[in-house]
């Protein structure tokens, strides 16, 4: 699911992206092509222009001359001497090409609105140009011109020059198949890196999704055990049945109080009230609510406070109470009968640090991490009653809620160290 939701996405945004690459793509590509066209009009009406006053200086109008401007210019020459032709205009290299040059004749008549002479005449040569395309598709640059020479004695040339596009044509063609290439090896590597992105982006997403199934599956896991416990109690009716049930539905209780309080967390809707709070006072008071269950476990706990009084520290002091009562009851729980559990607060330069160190069996290394995890549990063989591995996560989230740490490490000669850091 999470795989095809992936490749959706990536298509959603590789298409997007690539719908506004190919627009101004396609943009770039008209408005280069457009002024290619324009550079090539322009130079070839220059060209022209030369070439007329070229012929316009001349006495004497040779045949090497007309075929070299031909050849010079890759150019169809015909020229007319009044209505005469020139004879130069049935030169072999114009053979086969007098249906064109009949066609290309009628179209600029025909632009020019019938035009027989260009406008502008008097003593001054003219010429006029335009695109023309033959009857078999190919395009050409069509120029003729009125040129009245240095001999002039009153009929002017004139002169109908055609020169194909192919260069032109050639240059457009293979900026397209720039483009074309260009554009489908950036649309590759778009869809490339929007699959790479898109996955980056929603790894984070479909973790939490599998966290949350997995969460789900704990608590509903957690939960199921003491409604098992009360269904065969209500089934069996044993003595003592009801104290049994109460006391499920009391873990009960507990759990979903445990369970509304994470999600209150994680959804913002859960807030802290911070006072000044007396850090020693405080240790005391939890100090003094655990020392009958460390008793019971002929636990000695311990507590160590500075000989001078702590500055106070801006907390919850029934969320911190809370914390630590948690990081305790899990000292006493994993430390075995006639173990010590010791209580400490300090100020470390502007931090409180209270500390719960015991000498019980210990966190291995890889689980360090791990305890803080929702439902987690070192060794979940050992399933103790009021311990469903929410204890550490809850401290986690209310020590963050105050903008503190809790970390964990080893006491030294065994056991662990919780220290809460505000
Ligand atoms: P639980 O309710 O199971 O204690 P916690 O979130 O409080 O859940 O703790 C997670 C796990 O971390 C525990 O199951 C236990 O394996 C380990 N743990 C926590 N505190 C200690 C400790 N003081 N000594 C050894 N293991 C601990």
């Amino acid at each position: 699911m999470f795989r095809q939701f992936h490749f959706k996405f990536t298509c959603f945004c590789a298409g997007i992206t690539l719908c506004i690459l190919c627009t101004f793509s396609v943009l770039l590509l008209f408005i280069s092509e457009k002024n290619l066209v324009e550079k090539h009009v322009l130079s070839f009406q220059y060209n022209m222009g030369n070439l007329v006053s070229g012929l316009e200086q001349r006495s004497v109008i040779s045949m090497e001359y007309l075929m070299q401007a031909e050849q010079d210019g890759g150019y169809l020459l015909y020229l007319w001497d009044g209505d005469v032709p020139f004879l130069f205009n049935s030169a072999p290299s114009h053979k086969g090409q007098e249906a064109l040059v009949k066609d290309a004749l009628a179209c600029f008549t025909r632009e020019n609105e019938g035009q027989t002479t260009l406008q502008g005449g008097g003593y001054a040569s003219v010429h006029q140009e335009m695109t023309y395309q033959a009857p078999d598709g190919s395009v050409y640059d069509l120029c003729r011109a009125t040129i009245k020479t240095s001999s002039y004695d009153g009929s002017p040339l004139t002169m109908l020059l055609l020169a194909p596009r192919t260069g032109l044509q050639e240059q457009l063609h293979t900026q397209r198949l720039w483009f074309l290439l260009l554009s489908f090896g950036a649309g590759i590597l778009l869809s490339a890196f929007a699959w790479f992105f898109t996955g980056r982006l929603l790894r984070p997403i479909e973790q939490n999704r599998v966290e949350q199934i997995q969460f789900v599956a704990a608590a509903s896991h957690e939960l199921r055990t003491p409604l098992t416990v009360i269904r065969s109690c209500i089934s069996t009716r044993q003595p003592g049945y009801e104290a049994i049930m109460e006391a499920e539905s009391v873990r009960m209780g507990h759990l979903i109080d445990d369970l509304l309080l994470l999600s209150g967390m994680e959804t913002g809707k859960y807030s802290i009230q911070k006072v000044p709070v007396e850090p020693d006072t405080l240790l005391l008071n939890v100090y003094e609510q655990s020392e009958p269950l460390a008793l019971a476990k002929a636990q000695i706990l311990s507590i160590c406070l500075p000989d001078a009084p702590l500055a106070a520290c801006e907390a919850d002091p029934e969320r911190l109470t809370q914390v630590l009562l948690i990081l305790i009851q899990n000292a006493i729980c994993y430390t075995p009968e006639h173990g010590r559990i010791a209580l400490s607060v300090s100020q470390e330069g502007k931090h409180t640090c209270f500390q719960v160190a015991d000498n019980g069996i210990g966190i291995p290394k890889e689980h360090k991490t791990k305890i803080f995890d929702r439902f987690y549990q070192v060794d979940s063989s050992h399933h103790h009653k009021e311990h469903y591995g929410l204890g550490l996560c809850i401290a986690k989230e209310l020590i963050a809620l105050h903008h503190g740490e809790l970390t964990v490490c080893d006491t030294p000669g065994g056991g662990s160290t919780f220290r809460v850091i505000l």
